[in-house]
């Protein structure tokens, strides 16, 4: 039998009372909340684009002003969203743990960093960054527009978004924070994404292999993949869910 909604966050958060080191796993489920449009994969379509035009090297290798496009109002869209409760409980969470959390994240938004986050590991990248397709540098330029085509304050190159593709490796060192994170858990939380993007994924089994004691959770609006890979899921929006593991603890 199940266990209900209010024993499972007794479990949860009986466990966090006794946690040194918390790691969460979010994903486009949580920004979801704060009304950024998600990519769905199941019609390969982004917003109306195909991703093999938008989101990927060949893309960009054959038209990079199309590439701008989309992420100029992806910048655009992004600007004048807000933080939501679920990004304000995993800030308070980052509060009540310290140096002991980490914040792993598919999104490319901010909005966690925006809600006060600290230590956050973005795989995927940031939105607010570009990088130089020459010297490589990565430069924070905001949400403020830029131009169709921007350029390196360095050395005049062009630029590109500095987010990782389809088809594009994880950055490293990020990476490999994200794996120690993971490893060194108490408690896992996977929050707003389905864990089929790979390699982001392999992390919630990872939390378990080294340490079988972590408890592993899931937060999501409906079962996903990761269901069978954890402890236990409470299904809902996050923004309501984690406000309620906060006030237990
Ligand atoms: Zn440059």
């Amino acid at each position: 039998m199940p266990m209900l909604d209010q024993e499972k966050i007794e479990t949860i958060t009986q466990r966090l009372r006794k946690a040194n080191s918390v790691t969460v796993l979010t994903g486009a489920g949580i920004s979801a909340e704060s009304g950024v449009p998600t990519f769905r994969a199941s019609d390969g379509l982004w917003e109306g684009h195909p991703i093999q035009e938008v989101a990927t090297p060949r893309g960009w290798y054959r038209n990079p002003e199309n590439v701008w496009r989309f992420y100029h109002a992806r910048r655009a869209n992004v600007a004048t969203v807000k933080p939501n409760p679920g990004h304000v409980a995993l800030k308070q969470l980052e509060d009540r743990f310290g140096d002991g959390f980490t914040l792993i994240t598919q999104n490319v938004d901010g909005l966690h960093q925006q809600a006060g986050c600290r230590n956050v590991l973005e795989l995927h990248g940031a939105l607010r960054e570009v990088r130089c397709t020459k010297c490589q540098r990565v430069e924070d330029r905001g949400l403020e527009p830029l131009d169709l085509m921007p350029i390196c304050t360095t050395c005049r190159a062009n630029v590109r978004p500095n987010i990782v593709w389809f088809e594009e490796a994880l950055p490293e060192l990020i990476w490999s924070k994200s794996v120690d994170a993971t490893v060194a858990s108490d408690v896992f939380f996977v929050i707003g994404t389905s864990a089929v993007v790979y390699p982001a994924a392999g992390l919630i089994p990872m939390a378990k292999r080294y340490n079988p004691e972590t408890l592993t959770v899931e937060i999501n609006l409906t079962r996903t993949d990761a269901s069978e890979m954890v402890d236990l899921g409470i299904y809902g929006k996050a923004g309501e869910i984690l406000p309620i593991i906060l006030r237990g603890i």
